[in-house]
């Protein structure tokens, strides 16, 4: 097989500002050896989100100029809203101005006390918007998708024994909806089958259960449909996805992943009274219903965005080049989550560093060596993002200690994620040298954005 390329030229170049090792050493010491709190600036290869960070195409860039203002009716939102209704089938769209908000305003419509939500995994945005609207959100991720080096095609199904023993339990009545979320992200970007979206969905209309998809990234979860799903190989990518639509109700979307947007969002559905209802809110806390928190110019790229999406030259080149990084770590014999996803590596902290306990913080002793090696962004996912304590101090960890390397659409080329792979075999390859960390302060909530380090002796 011949080299997979990068299926575009490129045409207005970003300056990257190199810095050398003794300056790196210096400024992660300044940021409290916290990612976050490194200026942008002082980044080499940055891996902390594919989300809002997207390369946009020309035609994008075009539709930003052409975009109408129009306070209602604007020609964007007739744009948007057509390239909606095209892959979703969904016939009531509202724009909002992320993934979040369109959160927001449906469960604050649909939640309330005592009511259950069910996922494969909930990201956290998304469970958080549950729990603030009164009601519990219940993760039941399948057997497989727990074990991070077992191979399976599709590590982010919801286990639908669990979905009907919790139905059982908690009672249908209580139990307002089924969420699947496409591709998994908080469960390494794992893609989720079209039989388990079917199935979940039959499931739940058996059961008198709204059925929604959280579709941010609803396209890279098709692609792996059609490549690893029987009877989908011959289907397009938009065929794919106007199925895996045709069985919800209804679906959120972050227009900051699989619409190339660097802003926006959307709320989909098919019921007219639950719609109206969300308008109404919409209007208070977004926006009037033709631009819902965005400029007629978002909704313009966004519009454009989801028909490049689909393209498959595109998908071919970035499930490959994600699958490019991990198969190169591999061979290194870096632990990694396997197989790898839709948009990210994700580096297994704890098999990475055996001699660096939880509770000192492997997954942030790795970000900080690989700051510091080579200039690269990642982010912890592991004991500081989801550490709990106990009454009597004690950190509670999570089952992963992870790093997250996120790699942003049509960003970076081969070279790039050749070099982060280079030195992130060179810091392997010195990990005994790497010491714990230290808490030195925390906020009470998401500590994880503002937590200030400091290297154990
Ligand atoms: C990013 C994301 C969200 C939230 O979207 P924002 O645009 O960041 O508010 C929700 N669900 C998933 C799976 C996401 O990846």
């Amino acid at each position: 097989m011949k080299t997979i390329i990068e299926p575009f030229r490129i045409k207005s170049v970003e300056p990257i500002r190199f810095t050398t090792k003794e300056e790196r050493i210096h400024i992660i010491q300044k940021a409290y050896y916290n990612p976050f709190l490194i200026h942008a600036d002082d980044v080499l290869i940055d891996l902390l989100t594919d989300s809002g960070t997207s390369a946009m195409s020309s035609a994008q860039w075009a539709g930003i100029m052409m975009g109408d203002e129009s306070y209602a009716g604007s020609k964007s939102f007739y744009h948007f809203e057509e390239a909606i209704q095209k892959i979703t089938g969904m016939p009531y769209v509202i724009p909002t101005h992320q993934g979040r908000a369109s959160e927001k305003i449906l469960f604050t419509i649909l939640g309330g006390k005592g009511k259950f939500f069910l996922s494969n995994t909930f990201f956290d945005t998304t469970r958080a918007n549950i729990e603030f609207a009164g009601s519990t959100g219940i993760d039941l991720l399948n057997e497989e998708g727990k074990h991070p080096s077992f191979i399976a095609p599709f590590k982010g199904n919801i286990d639908l024994q669990a979905l009907e023993k919790c139905i059982g339990e908690k009672g249908a009545e209580n139990i307002m909806m089924c969420m699947i979320t496409v591709t998994n992200n908080s469960g390494g970007g794992q893609p989720v089958s079209m039989d388990n979206i079917r199935k979940a969905s039959e499931i739940c209309r058996r059961n008198g259960i709204l059925f929604y998809l959280d579709a941010c990234r609803f396209a890279e979860n098709c692609f792996f449909i059609k490549k690893r799903e029987k009877g989908y190989e011959h289907k397009s990518t938009l065929e794919i996805a106007q199925e895996m639509f045709s069985y919800a109700d209804g679906c959120t979307m972050s227009a900051k992943k699989d619409a190339f947007a660097n802003i926006g969002g959307f709320l989909a559905m098919r019921d007219q009274k639950t719609i109206q209802e969300c308008r109404n809110l919409l209007i208070i806390t977004e926006g009037f219903p033709t631009y819902g928190g965005l400029a007629g110019r978002d909704l313009e790229a966004i519009a454009i965005g989801l028909e490049e999406v689909l393209h498959e030259d595109y998908l071919t080149y970035r499930i490959r080049s994600i699958e490019y990084m991990g198969n190169k770590l591999i061979e290194a014999g870096v632990p990694i989550i396997r197989p790898t996803g839709g948009h990210a590596v994700y580096l297994d902290a704890k098999d990475f560093l055996p001699h660096i306990p939880p509770y000192q913080y492997p997954g942030q002793s790795l970000c900080a060596a690989l700051y510091i090696q080579g200039g690269i962004r990642g982010v912890e996912i592991g004991s500081v993002m989801f550490g709990k304590y106990e009454d009597n101090g004690h950190l509670i960890s999570p089952p992963m200690e992870l790093v997250r390397l996120a790699v942003p659409r049509r960003v970076y080329t081969q070279s790039h994620i050749d070099y982060v792979t280079e030195i992130i075999i060179d810091v392997y390859k010195k990990r005994e040298q790497l010491k714990g960390m230290k808490i030195t302060y925390e906020a009470p909530y998401l500590r994880h954005f503002t937590a200030r380090f400091e290297m154990m002796a």
